[in-house]
């Protein structure tokens, strides 16, 4: 046997119906890794029974670890709390609800050990979920795409294996609000996906209500893009070129045929408007720039050394 230690980490949030089920398929995916492992559950502030099981299912497994917040503080720090403690030498992420089959653990292994630092689960289908939901997500993923600086994959969540090194890059950026696939995104590295057919939950419902979903949906757009903040520069820049436009017509008519006078007054107000925003959009670049400083992030990853000891 392999001596290479896995960590699977899973969050769980009010998840008494489907964590018992979870944990055999999810140990029995493990064991067909044929590597050494620990699974790790962070309870992220449930009330229900989940604390009374994880307590039962760790006493009777060594391989289970628990840690459990003091209220909810959002699936996002729940696996960066799970990461933190892990000691694997490839950390899977994964989700309590089975939605995510645990039998592609032993294959995302195969491709980390073939080389691939960050294995992550593309979704080609999803299974029993609204239409209102598949719809937002498609949406959402290639807006975000598009506006990101780095590539983004589309359609993958955080079910993903990453290799130590890259976990270690990953923890050393402590930004509050966090966006996990998208941070995975930027660090780089040997990315490869792994195609899935994302099933419906076991059991219970999704933890993800309407507003959490837009809270993480923001934290993706602010947290990985600064075109927002620029975005009135432009806008003001499209005003001053239309107010210039404006002011060669009105001149011409003015030769010809004669203006009436408040047409003057509109086409100067359009060019004020036009050069407040230029002004919001210069102020939005430095915003940008001081929230890339507090980020704290690292200014570069090496992912390989040649004689550097
Ligand atoms: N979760 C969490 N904290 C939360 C919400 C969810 O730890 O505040 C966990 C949840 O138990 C599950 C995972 O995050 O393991 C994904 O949540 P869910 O399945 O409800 O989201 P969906 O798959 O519907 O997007
Ligand atoms: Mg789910």
């Amino acid at each position: 046997m392999e001596e290479k230690l896995l960590s699977l980490i899973i969050p769980v949030y009010f998840e008494q119906e489907v964590l018992e089920e979870s944990f055999l398929r999810m140990d029995e995916a493990m064991k067909k890794t044929g590597h050494p492992y620990e699974i790790i559950y962070v309870n992220d502030g449930s009330r229900d029974d989940t604390m009374k099981i994880l307590r039962k299912i760790a006493k009777e497994h060594k391989q289970v670890r628990v840690r459990s917040f003091s209220r909810n503080f959002g699936h996002q720090l729940a696996v960066t709390c799970g990461m933190d403690a892990a000691r694997g030498d490839a950390l899977i992420i994964i989700d309590v609800d089975l939605q995510d089959p645990p039998e592609l653990i032993p294959k995302m292994v195969e491709q980390w050990k073939n080389g691939a630092d960050i294995v992550y689960g593309k979704r080609v289908k999803r299974e029993g979920e609204t239409l209102f939901k598949k719809f937002t997500a498609a949406c959402y993923y290639r807006l975000l795409s598009s506006m990101s600086a780095y590539p983004i994959p589309l359609d993958t969540g955080d079910f993903r294996l990453l290799d130590r090194k890259v976990a270690d890059c990953f923890l050393k950026m402590r930004e509050h609000a966090r966006f996990l696939r998208g941070m995975s995104a930027w660090m780089g590295f040997e990315a490869e996906p792994i195609e899935y057919v994302r099933h419906e939950r076991a059991a219970g419902k999704t933890k993800y209500t309407l507003k959490k979903m837009l809270k993480l949906a923001m934290d993706g757009i602010t947290g990985f893009s600064s075109k927002p903040l620029t975005l009135s520069g432009k806008l003001g820049i499209g005003l001053c070129l239309l107010s210039g436009l404006g002011l060669v017509a009105l001149i011409v008519l003015a030769c010809t045929c004669g203006v009436a006078p408040w047409l003057w007054a509109v086409d100067g107000l359009v060019l004020l408007q036009g050069l407040t925003l230029c002004f919001m959009g210069i102020q939005g670049m430095y915003l940008g720039r001081i929230y890339d400083e507090v980020k704290g992030r690292p200014l570069y990853i090496v992912a390989e050394e040649i004689n550097m000891e």
